[in-house]
Order: C-alpha cells, then structure tokens, then sequence
C-alpha cells in the first residue's frame, strides 16, 4: 500500500528500453533527441532526463524556454533544443542556459544574431520550415533563407527541420509533398552554400512506421520514448518497434458501500444500481486527470479484474462497481492505467473511450498525481 490518493509509478529501466529500441531501429547514424517537452508526457522531465542522458542521449528536446532552465537547473549537460520559444522574454534565458533555439521566421533570425552579436557570442540554432503542417516554421524561399543566415555574423546554421502533419495516415500524399519540399529546400540551400549538420524531420510514428527516407541525420521521438505508437491509418508498412508504456497510474480506495437496487451514483444520477450493488469511491477524479469523458463508460483494474466506472467521474473522486471483488477495502490500491496480470489498460484505450488521443490522456495526469520512480 503507498501512502497517495493517486500516484504514478515511472519505470526507469522501461524509459531507457525504449530509448535504446528506437535507436537500434534507427541504427548508430542517426542521433536520437528524445522529446521530453510538458514534463515528459508527464513522466517527469527531470528524472526521464536523467536515465536518457545517463544512456548517452546527446541531446534532448522541450517545448520552452523554462522547460529548459528546469534541465539545466537539475543538472542536465545534453544538449537541449527548445522547439517552440523564443517569446522576446525569454531569450536572454536562452542564451544564458545554453539552450538551442529553434527559429521560425527570418525576422527572428535576424534577431537572434543580434542578440548573439551583443554577448560577442557564436550561437547555434536550429531553423524549421514549413513544409505542409501550417503552424511553426519559415515558408521563406531558400533563397531568402540562404541570404538571411549567411548575413547573420554570429549564428551556426546547425540543423534543418520540419514537421509532420499526418505521419500515420497512408491513405494521402501529404507526408510525402513534405519530405519533397523539405529535399528540395535543402539541396536548394546546399547549392547556395548552407548546409547544416543535422537534417531531421521525424516523430516517433515515422521511426515506428519505417519511413526511412525521412529519418536523416537526427529523429525525434516522444511517445515512443514513453511506450506509445499510434496506430496508423491505410496500409502502413508493418510497425515493429518494440516499446513498452513507462508508466503505471493507480489511485486509492476511500470508502467502500453497498448500495440498494435503484440507487442513483454521482452528479446528475447517471447510474442507476440494477440489483444490490457495492462500490468504491476512488480517490482521484477529473482534477487529478481522469478524462470526465470516462463517465460512466471507463474501467480501473481491481485485483486483476476489470471494474466499471458508475456515475460520473466528480472532480476529485470517482466510482466504481466493485460487485465482482467484495473483499476490496478501503485503502486498496487500483489501476487506472497499466496492468495486473493479464489485464491491462493503456493511453491508447482510454483515449478511444474519452474521445481524445492518447498524447491528451498523458499530459492530463495533473501534477498533484505523485510520482515515483522504479
Ligand atoms: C512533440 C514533438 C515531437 C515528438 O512527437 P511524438 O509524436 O510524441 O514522437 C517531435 N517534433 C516536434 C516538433 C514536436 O512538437
């Protein structure tokens, strides 16, 4: 028994099993930057941070700035890309951690050079274009991309990227007028005189998926680093990385109660008992990250069986039918995702039951979840 309401358990030697899978898949040409953004998926970045580098991660990407100053902070020596920053508050951070910025547009190229000039430093950067997905990057010809960064005195060109909008589904081109796009503009910018190191382009479904002429010099895998690849859409080439999910939720038992035939459960009366039932009030709810989607519909694992959810998910307390497993009592522990024994629920599966995505399902295990590391 632990001591939580809610608390999940990372396993170390799984983070690093996955990490060391995606690299055997990419082979030792390519560099693996494993994505540790939103605090891990919510695995905790600082400790995930810890077994990769201890692995030999070389380099490790987050979202922001602050994300970054939290690596350093803790004592993380990788590198570190911030792909989605360079907020004018947050720049000086950058430079002073030795963090790696991506830039968007050649206007901010223009400022980081500045910046760079004014601390009489050399300061590499990554550039990211936009190839298809519509969101961050530069649309700027190669042209005025070769002339914007051979006038930037100050600034190392290191790596070329863009990213995907719809790697898993095979069924259209639009990955493949990416990677397209993304050659041409980088053997656009080679005859111009560019040529940064690191080409990279893809996530972990184009590593799971084998979409090798997309891999280059440097891939950039999150969930998988976490156990997770999303299934694809159309005839995908066979998936055979082999992860684990890292991660096990569980949640407390705070009262125990039988309920009579016709009883009502929760907000609204969702549930109404059929027969003489027994309950569970877990002690995690919608606050603590259980989708509120899951009402009514999800399932917790108890002593190796699946339990229903009954009643909607409150904020912070959730029921289920415990019938099947009368012995449970209070201060028992169940699983709201992992396994016991044979039984198991994943990301993946709560995700289709709350209509989300399994990334959504992660990223909502809230911070007052505790964690712990195995
Ligand atoms: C989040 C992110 C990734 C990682 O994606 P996964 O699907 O989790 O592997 C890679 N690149 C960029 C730019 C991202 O924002």
């Amino acid at each position: 028994m632990m001591p939580y309401r809610s608390w999940v358990e990372v396993s170390r030697a799984q983070i690093g099993a996955n990490f060391e899978a995606i690299r055997q898949t990419v082979g030792a040409n390519v560099e693996v930057m494993p994505v540790v953004k939103a605090d891990a998926y919510r695995h905790g970045a600082v400790e995930v941070s810890r077994v990769l580098e201890e692995r030999g991660a070389r380099w490790l990407a987050v979202s922001n700035t602050d994300e970054g100053v939290a690596l350093r902070d803790a004592g993380i020596r990788t590198r570190i890309l911030v792909m989605a920053d360079f907020l004018p508050f947050t720049r000086e951070a950058l430079l002073s951690y030795n963090l790696t910025p991506v830039i968007h547009s050649l206007a901010d190229l223009a400022e980081l050079d500045r910046l760079a000039g004014q601390r009489n430093q050399r300061v590499p950067f990554h550039l990211k274009i936009d190839t298809g997905m519509g969101r961050l990057g530069t649309r700027a010809s190669a042209g005025e991309i070769a002339q914007a960064i051979l006038a930037a005195s100050h600034l190392e060109l290191e790596g070329l990227m863009t990213h995907f909008a719809s790697a898993g589904n095979y069924q259209n081109s639009q990955t493949d007028d990416q990677v397209a796009l993304f050659e041409k503009t980088a053997d656009n910018l080679a005859a111009a005189g560019v040529r940064p190191p690191l080409l990279h382009l893809s996530s972990t479904i184009p590593i799971a998926y084998h979409r090798e002429r997309a891999w280059r010099g440097m891939v950039r895998p999150g969930h998988a680093i976490y156990g997770y690849v999303s299934p694809a859409r159309g005839h995908a080439p066979a998936q055979n990385l082999a992860v684990k999910p890292a991660l096990t939720w569980r949640a407390t038992v705070l009262s125990v109660k039988d309920l009579p035939t016709g009883a009502l459960i929760g907000y609204g009366g969702m549930f109404r008992a059929p027969q003489p039932i027994r309950i569970a009030i877990l002690a995690a709810g919608y606050a603590d990250g259980i989708p509120h989607r899951l009402s009514n519909r999800g399932s917790v694992i108890l002593n190796g069986k699946l339990a229903p959810m009954i009643g909607a998910v409150s904020m912070d307390l959730t029921s289920v039918n415990v019938t099947a497993s009368p012995e449970v009592k209070v201060g028992d522990a169940v699983t709201l995702l992992g396994s016991e024994g044979n039984v198991s629920i994943d990301a993946q599966e709560i995700a289709k039951l709350a209509g989300t995505i399994s990334y959504s399902v992660l990223c909502g295990i809230h911070a007052r979840v505790k964690r712990i590391y195995i």
